[in-house]
């Protein structure tokens, strides 16, 4: 590993960033900041996520729609199936289409009690998520993102069916898969793998998280099955009161397992933003991106 891209990539590289939807003004005023300031570096796509239960419905759909009329940006909805029949899923899916919103990251979702209870599928809903993403295919001619796991889901009885869930969701149309985050790349490229070998040929892109909070992080990956590596807890141990350390470690952390992706042939990265531009933009620019409306200016 090094800490300068000794490889160029093999073609060239591509990002998409994630944002949730905001809940206050302040929150909003973060959110449009940081959308601002990565904008310029030209992302495939910029997604929103959908809240537990579907408990951000409208403000999913308020801020992909703001998205569409007011960036030059291609957003994508995530969309989840929890605690909803099919029909007012299939609303939201067509009142994306009429918005203009072409791309589709289509989710189970959590069980509607929370992480750690059975999942229950709605009794007239979408029973999972292969079956939303033909839903979705069906009614609009979208591109569709599916989520993948290099660690296994934690429902997952083994790392095995769980790529056999993948592979459903694949044969009914999914584009495109975005990994739950992880800090070993080793697990990243151990599961393409077995993903490849299962005959699974969509593109399977590592989900980047920069460690903003370290016992936040921590304590997301315990709840989604991502592992925390000793040498990771020791770079962030005695920092908790330490935010600008704690910035520079974590700029560091990401910088080195994106450049070790690329040098090991990646080049399609999809940044957990937590809504903050500023380590996201670091990781960007050392990955090359550069800022494309001054280019197009000069
Ligand atoms: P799937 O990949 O469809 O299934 C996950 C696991 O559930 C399977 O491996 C299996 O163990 C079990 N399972 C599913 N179907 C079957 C079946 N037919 N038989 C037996 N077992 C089955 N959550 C949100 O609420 N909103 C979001 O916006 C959101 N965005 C996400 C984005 C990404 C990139 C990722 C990786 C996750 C996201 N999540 C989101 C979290 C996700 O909703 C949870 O991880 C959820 O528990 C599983 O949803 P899924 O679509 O990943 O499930």
């Amino acid at each position: 590993m090094t800490l300068r891209p000794s490889r160029q990539a093999s073609s060239p590289i591509k990002v998409s960033f994630e944002f949730f939807p905001p809940k206050t003004p302040e929150m909003e005023t973060t959110l449009w900041a940081s959308i601002q300031r990565l904008a310029p570096l030209n992302p495939q796509f910029v997604s929103v996520t959908y809240g537990a239960g579907g408990s951000t419905r409208e403000r999913t759909h308020a801020t992909v729609s703001r998205i569409v009329t007011e960036t030059h940006l291609k957003p994508a909805a995530h969309l989840t199936c929890v605690a909803a029949t099919t029909e007012e899923v299939d609303g939201v899916i067509r009142s994306y289409w009429d918005a203009g919103v072409r791309h589709i990251v289509a989710l189970r979702g959590d069980p509607f009690a929370g992480i750690g209870t059975a999942y229950e599928p709605h009794p007239g809903g979408y029973r999972q998520t292969c079956d939303l993403v033909a839903g979705i295919k069906a009614i609009g001619d979208f591109e569709v993102s599916v989520s993948a796991y290099p660690e296994k889901h934690p429902e997952a009885a083994s790392l095995d069916s769980d790529i056999d869930v993948l592979k459903a969701k694949v044969d009914c149309g999914a584009d495109r898969a975005i990994t739950q985050f992880f800090f070993d790349n080793d697990h990243y490229f151990r599961y393409l793998d077995r993903v490849r070998a299962r005959g699974i040929d969509i593109p399977i892109v590592p989900g980047i998280v920069p460690v903003q909070n370290f016992k936040q992080t921590a304590n997301f990956a315990a709840k989604t099955g991502a592992s925390i590596p000793d040498w990771l807890a020791a770079r962030f141990e005695g920092l908790d009161n330490d935010v600008e350390t704690r910035k520079l470690v974590a700029a560091a952390v990401a910088a080195e397992q994106v450049i070790d992706l690329v040098d090991r042939g990646v080049n399609e990265f999809h940044f957990y933003t937590m809504n903050r531009a500023d380590l996201v933009y670091a990781i960007c620019h050392l990955l090359g991106l550069r800022d494309q409306s001054v280019k197009v200016a000069a």
